[in-house]
């Protein structure tokens, strides 16, 4: 399944090189005119900032090797509430520099973990290191736990060459080994820049969270933790279970503002952790408010509630037609041939289908919507 046979050096002397190898300083220097040809993008941010209300921004994640969420950023009247942490410490930290530049002085004293998954909490640290002991990381109870239970060894599994990780996580060396190839493959400079850059930032990725050890919530709640602001008031609340078991929104009312986390979001949602039949139920409470922009955890802002509505109506088909499939007993590849793309009713509407697509051929979206089958499938009944 994997190659791990060629160590790093050995891989660039023999496939990128070339047979009659070259010396560590020579590859230094290759590398090094790699990483200039790649220019602004080894260094550059990694995410656009967007105003979407008084006071309230929109960090959009830029695509990356090792993908980050986006964020929702509050400045309050003298400190700043931002929500979700991308995928490592140097990520959030990057985010820091550009809240400082771009938006405000004032200090992260909030951030706000939507739930526990590794792209959303693995750069908790970043803001503990920058803020300390000033800076409380809020969740709901259940996102503390499954952050303490999971975040680790999820993590660990990702970058074990023989690890099986968890579906939503990037399997670092097999990637590497892929792109390595890639790179042999490649015949001219202008191919190889952007997987040279790509090996870099799974390779820095690895480097960075090696030893990561998770910073967990300070601050926990039940159902509904408030902040009261000269500016603005903040409710970080739990409608539900639906894409984990500890989703919570952040609401503006005054900005008419919601941050929703992968519970609503601009993308396909994932469903490997989700509870299927209680997530449109969540979504419907989440609707009740009054709100006109969803800022989600991938994909861009959301525009009135629509798109929400449309995704609520997505997975509710998919938990309703994979259940009757599963109870009369069909197995799941039977279920996953009985749903082709055409037949979702949600993709029909408006421009959600499309939307969801984002580019792929009719063949790898009919395989990430057989994936949220098969999760549908799986998750049904668990309690
Ligand atoms: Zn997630
Ligand atoms: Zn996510």
């Amino acid at each position: 399944m994997c190659r791990h046979a060629t160590s790093r050096r050995g891989f660039f002397r023999d496939i990128v090189l070339g047979s009659a190898g070259a010396s560590i300083l020579e590859l230094a220097a290759r590398r090094a005119a790699w990483a200039q040809a790649a220019g602004p993008a080894s260094t550059a941010d990694l995410f656009e900032i967007q105003n979407v209300a008084d006071g309230v921004y929109f960090a959009y994640a830029l695509p990356q090797a090792v993908g980050n969420c986006n964020a929702a950023i509050f400045v309050n009247s003298t400190d700043v509430l931002v929500v979700d942490a991308h995928s490592k410490p140097s990520a959030a930290s990057s985010l820091i520099a550009q809240i400082k530049r771009q938006i405000t002085p004032k200090p992260v004293r909030y951030l706000v973990d939507t739930h526990f998954h590794w792209d959303h909490a693995q750069g908790n640290a970043g803001y503990r290191d920058a803020f300390g002991k000033d800076l409380k990381i809020i969740s709901s109870a259940t996102t503390r736990k499954l952050e303490a239970e999971l975040l680790e060894p999820r993590l660990r599994a990702s970058l074990d060459p023989h690890g099986h990780p968890f579906s939503s996580q990037p399997h670092i060396p097999v990637m590497l080994d892929a792109a390595r190839r890639q790179l042999g493959a490649a015949s001219t400079e202008a191919e190889r820049a952007p997987i040279a850059e790509r090996i870099r930032q799974l390779e820095a990725f690895e480097r960075e969270m090696r030893n990561f050890t998770p910073v967990l919530p300070t601050v926990t709640f039940d159902k509904t933790y408030v902040i009261q602001d000269k500016a603005h008031d903040l409710h970080v609340e739990f409608h539900g279970r639906a894409h984990t078991a500890g989703d919570v929104v952040v609401y503006c009312p005054q900005k008419r503002v919601v941050a929703t986390g992968d519970m609503v979001l601009g993308t396909l949602p994932f469903l490997g952790d989700c509870y299927p039949k209680e997530w449109p139920k969540t979504i419907d409470s989440v609707a009740k408010l009054d709100f006109d922009r969803v800022c989600g955890g991938h994909g861009t802002v959301g525009q009135g509630k629509q798109r929400m509505m449309n995704q609520r109506n997505y997975i509710a088909e998919l938990a309703e037609r994979v259940e009757k499939g599963k109870t009369a007993g069909q197995p799941l590849a039977e279920i996953q041939r009985s749903m082709p793309l055409a037949s979702i009713k949600a993709f029909a509407a408006g421009d959600y289908g499309k939307l969801m697509t984002a580019g792929r051929d009719e063949a790898a979206m009919q395989a990430a919507v057989n994936a949220n089958i098969e999760h549908v499938y799986n998750r049904l009944g668990k309690s």
